[in-house]
C-alpha cells in the first residue's frame, strides 16, 4: 500500500526522523493560507510539491500547464501560481506512464538550502531473507542508474528479522556517507529511527532520495517514499486511514473488494486461475504461445459461482481483453462443480452480454476433470475446453488469430 510524501513525513515526525515543515493543501486558497502561516513563523523559501503515488516528480511535467511537479517559490504569489498550475492538472513522470496522475493534493513545504544530497533506502532482501539498509553518496539521482553503473557507490548493511539495527551498523552507514562531527551523530540517529519506523509499521519499503545535509549542519529527509505490506495494515489502524483509493487502479480496487488478487497488465488475454503459482505458470504459457496476458488473477481456493462471476466482472472491465483463459485445478473443489459454476456464471445476463465476442477457453484439471470436460463441451456457450495447459494456450492463440 502506497502513501503520499506528506503522510510519510507526518509519520516520520512521530519517530523523530527529521523533515522540513510543511502543510498539505487541496485548494489554492489553502495553499496560500499555509504559506502565509509558514512565512509568519520565519519561512522565506517555499517548495510546492505535487502529491501523487509516484516518484520522479521533480523532472516530471504536467499535461495542461507544463508545470514541474516540484516548484521552488520565493514569494506567496509564486506559491499561489504554482498551486493554480498543479491542482487538477495531470503530472507525467517516468513512473506514472504516459497517462500520468491527476494532482488532487499539493504539499507546501520549507525550502531547504542543500549542502549535499544522499540516498537512504530500506527494504527486504529476499535473496538473503534479511532487511537491508542501503545508502549512497549519489543522492538526488536515479538510484537504479547508480546500482547499474557504479554499484560500489551503494553501501549496505543487513539486519536479521527480529533483531535491531546495531549501533555499529548505523555508524558504519553514516561513515560511508562521509558525515563528520555533529552531522554524523544526526545521521546515525536518522538511520536508526528510520529503521525502527520501517519495522514497527510493517513498511515494505522506505526510500529517502534525497536525504540532505544543510549548511547549518542539519540532516533532513527532503523526499519520502514509503509503502506498507498490505497484509499487515489490519494491525495498524493509523496506516489504514492513510489509504488513498483515488490513486489506485479502479479495477484493482474493485477486485480487492471481492477479495480477489488482481493485477492489471498490458496484454489482451484475460486469465482466471486458482493459486498464485498456477497463475504465474498460466501467464508464462500464454506468452510462450505468442499471446500477452491482460492480467494476473488468483481467485483463491473456492472457485465457486460467485468468485467466478466476480472474476469475469473484473476481467471484462478491461476493454483490451479479447479472450479469456480459465485454468483451474480442482482438488478439494471438484472440477465438475467448477465447470457448472463457470457455465452458470456465463449465463448471468450481465456477463453473457459482455462475453458474446470474447471466446473463453477452459482448462480444468484434477478431481473429476473428465466429467468437467463433458459439461463444458456439451454447453451451447462460447466456451472451448482444453486438457493440457499448452493446448489451452494454443487455443487462445488460435481464437485471437481468427
Ligand atoms: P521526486 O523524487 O518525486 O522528483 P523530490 O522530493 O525528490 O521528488 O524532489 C525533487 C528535487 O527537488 C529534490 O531532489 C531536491 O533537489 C528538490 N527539493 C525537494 N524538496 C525540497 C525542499 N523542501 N527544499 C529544497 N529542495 C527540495
Ligand atoms: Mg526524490
Amino acid at each position: 500500500m502506497k502513501i503520499h510524501e506528506y503522510q510519510a513525513k507526518d509519520l516520520f515526525k512521530q519517530y523523530g526522523i527529521a523533515v522540513p515543515d510543511g502543510v498539505p493543501a487541496n485548494s489554492v486558497e489553502d495553499a496560500v493560507k499555509a504559506a502565509e502561516e509558514m512565512k509568519s513563523s520565519g519561512t522565506s523559501l517555499f517548495v510546492v510539491k505535487a502529491q501523487i503515488h509516484a516518484g520522479g516528480r521533480g523532472k516530471g511535467r504536467t499535461k495542461k500547464n507544463n508545470a514541474k511537479g516540484v516548484i521552488l517559490c520565493k514569494t506567496i504569489e509564486e506559491v499561489q501560481e504554482s498551486a493554480k498550475a498543479l491542482l487538477g492538472d495531470t503530472l507525467v513522470t517516468i513512473q506514472t506512464g504516459e497517462e500520468g496522475q491527476e494532482i488532487k493534493t499539493i504539499y507546501v513545504t520549507d525550502g531547504v538550502d542543500i549542502e549535499n544530497e544522499y540516498y537512504v533506502g530500506i527494504l527486504l532482501d529476499r535473496a538473503k531473507s534479511k532487511n537491508v539498509i542501503m545508502v549512497s553518496t549519489e543522492g538526488g539521482v536515479e538510484i537504479e542508474k547508480v546500482a547499474e553503473e557504479t554499484p560500489e557507490k551503494i553501501v549496505k548493511e543487513w539486519v536479521e528479522a527480529g533483531m535491531d539495527l546495531q549501533p555499529n551498523q548505523a555508524r558504519r552507514l553514516a561513515f560511508a556517507l562521509g558525515f563528520e562531527g555533529d552531522a554524523f551523530k544526526k545521521a546515525v540517529k536518522f538511520i536508526t529511527a528510520l529503521y525502527n519506523f520501517y519495522v514497527e509499521k510493517d513498511a515494505d519499503m522506505v526510500e529517502i532520495n534525497p536525504l540532505v545535509l544543510t549548511p547549518e549542519g542539519d540532516v533532513l529527509a527532503l523526499d519520502a517514499k514509503v509503502t506498507f505490506d498490505a497484509n499487515s495494515t489490519y494491525r495498524h489502524k493509523d496506516i489504514q486511514a492513510l489509504r488513498d483509493t483515488s490513486e489506485e487502479n479502479p479495477i484493482e480496487l474493485e477486485a480487492s473488494k471481492y477479495d480477489l488478487n488482481y493485477i492489471k497488465l498490458d496484454g489482451n488475454v484475460g486469465c482466471m486461475v486458482n493459486g498464485a503459482g498456477l497463475a504465474m505458470a498460466t501467464m508464462d504459457i500464454i506468452k510462450l504461445s505468442g499471446g500477452e496476458p491482460a492480467n494476473f488473477l488468483d481467485v483463491g481456493g473456492g472457485a465457486n459461482v460467485e468468485t467466478v462471476k466476480n472474476g469475469f466482472r473484473i476481467i471484462l472491465e478491461d476493454p483490451s481483453v479479447k479472450a479469456i483463459l480459465i485454468n483451474i485445478f480442482g482438488g478439494i473443489v471438484r472440477c465438475d462443480r467448477v465447470a457448472n459454476g463457470i457455465i452458470e456464471a456465463i449465463k448471468d445476463p450481465e456477463i453473457a452480454k459482455k462475453v458474446e465476442d470474447v471466446p473463453i477457453i477452459v482448462r480444468l484439471q484434477g478431481t473429476n476433470a473428465e466429467e468437467a470436460k463433458v459439461i463444458i463441451d456439451n454447453s451451447d456457450l462460447n466456451v472451448i475446453s482444453a486438457v493440457l495447459l499448452k493446448e489451452a494456450a494454443e487455443q487462445v492463440s488460435k481464437v485471437l488469430a481468427a
